[in-house]
């Protein structure tokens, strides 16, 4: 074996296991294993949970908010604050501030990310080039899936639909869109599918960002998702309209995204610093319903989205404070809650975003972090440190902080 760790909590009230560890992937968890290893982890009795999966995040526009301010705080600035910046980031920009948004988020247990990397016709495939670099230079510490990202609008910014195709043809993993930031929506929901369609390639669409539900488009999402068979190949992010919903109109909708079996991602750290900015009194808080959705069985995630940018001025890349920043704001702390969060960022966005052999089981990727904690209902509300995180069988991470209380 190559690593055999010794006495790990899989779940709370079991009994604890060895998990050992062979090219690559989980090949034995029993009671005890007493096979040879060439790295032994006495975990003693701490929490091995899987490799965190960051779902929804932009690589491309992280580690920029000390460059312009975005003062309103609206997301009306924060697109026209990110497209004045936007002429100013060459390849090496780009490449370096990637790089260290990586830097921050992989030695906190992730191991599969999905990003989206903007295009439009006025920058080219700056950012998108640098990024598809990225995936390949970090291939062995994290599994980066690229979503070909309009940030723009297709129709609002023409000769993105060209570049569209083009994108895919470079190597995007998926078809990514804007339906509220352009017009028709519909119309825009319909050229992701047929560009899907012709690469067989999943969609993850910013579906639906706004604090009024007015003008939403993710009825027709749906519909069009069961009618074109793509029922579980399509996820969305933000989706904060169908907070300002009462409950007739939202439980119908609720329901169509299950059977057109959309995941959602919602965006905690973004979605209340830019929402309800107007509101004078009760503010809102402007998430996606996170507990109405779980409850009806939609497949919830929790994503990051930003690192310090206009639209998200703050994050440190740590996965686990995105998902504590959700248990309060989506009152997700109580008892029969709690444990339903973990999933959010593991379970859930790899089942959204297709991972396969993901989770610890025999047989499975051996991509797994060895969490501080002894309880694994307090794995996200301990933030524990990431002792060791393993990606491929390998360990990638170590983290060994010691504290003195002198007394
Ligand atoms: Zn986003």
């Amino acid at each position: 074996m190559d690593i055999l760790l010794k006495q790990v909590r899989l779940n709370d009230g079991e009994e604890l296991k060895d998990v050992g560890i062979k090219g690559g992937k989980i090949v034995a968890i029993e009671k005890e294993i007493s096979e040879q290893a060439k790295q032994v982890i006495e975990a003693q009795g701490r929490v091995l949970v899987p490799g965190f999966v960051e779902s929804h995040i932009h690589l491309d526009k992280a580690l920029i908010a000390n460059r312009k301010p975005n003062k309103s705080g609206t997301l009306q600035e924060a697109i026209k604050v990110t497209a004045d910046l936007k002429p100013t980031f060459s390849k090496e920009d780009i490449y370096e501030r990637a790089k260290q948004a990586l830097e921050m988020i992989i030695p906190r247990g992730v191991t599969a990310i999905r990003t989206h990397s903007e295009f439009d016709p006025a920058q080219g495939f700056t950012g998108f080039e640098t990024i598809l670099k990225l995936k390949e230079e970090y291939k062995h510490l994290v599994d980066i899936q690229v979503v070909a990202f309009p940030q723009e609008g297709i129709f609002k910014a023409p000769g993105t639909d060209k570049m569209m195709y083009e994108a895919m043809e470079m190597g995007a993993d998926v078809v990514g869109g804007i339906p509220y930031n352009d017009a028709p929506a519909n119309e825009h929901i319909d050229l992701i599918f047929e560009i899907a369609k012709k690469y067989n390639k999943p969609i993850d669409l910013h579906q639906d960002f706004s604090d009024e539900a007015d003008n939403i488009s993710i009825e027709y999402l749906c519909r069009k998702t069961i009618e074109e068979g793509y029922q579980g190949r399509v996820a969305v992010g933000h989706l904060t309209a169908l907070h300002a919903l009462p409950k007739e109109k939202l439980d119908p909708i609720i329901q169509l995204i299950v059977e057109a079996q959309i995941s959602v991602m919602a965006l905690p750290a973004t979605d209340l610093h830019l929402g309800a900015r107007n509101d004078t009194y009760n503010v809102r808080r402007a998430v996606t319903p996170i507990r109405k959705l779980r409850d009806a069985g939609v497949n919830m995630c929790i994503a990051t989205n930003n690192i310090r940018n206009a639209f998200t001025p703050y994050g440190n890349g740590d996965i686990l404070q995105t998902a504590m920043l959700a248990i309060p704001v989506a009152h997700l702390g109580g008892a029969d809650d709690l444990h339903t969060v973990l999933p959010m960022i593991t379970d859930n966005p790899a089942k959204a975003i297709g991972l396969k052999n993901y989770g610890i089981k025999v047989g499975n990727n051996a991509d797994v972090v060895l969490l501080d904690t002894l309880i694994k209902e307090n794995a996200i509300i301990d933030i524990p440190e990431r002792l060791y995180v393993i990606k491929n069988g390998k360990v990638t991470v170590e983290n060994h902080k010691e504290t003195v209380v002198y007394r």
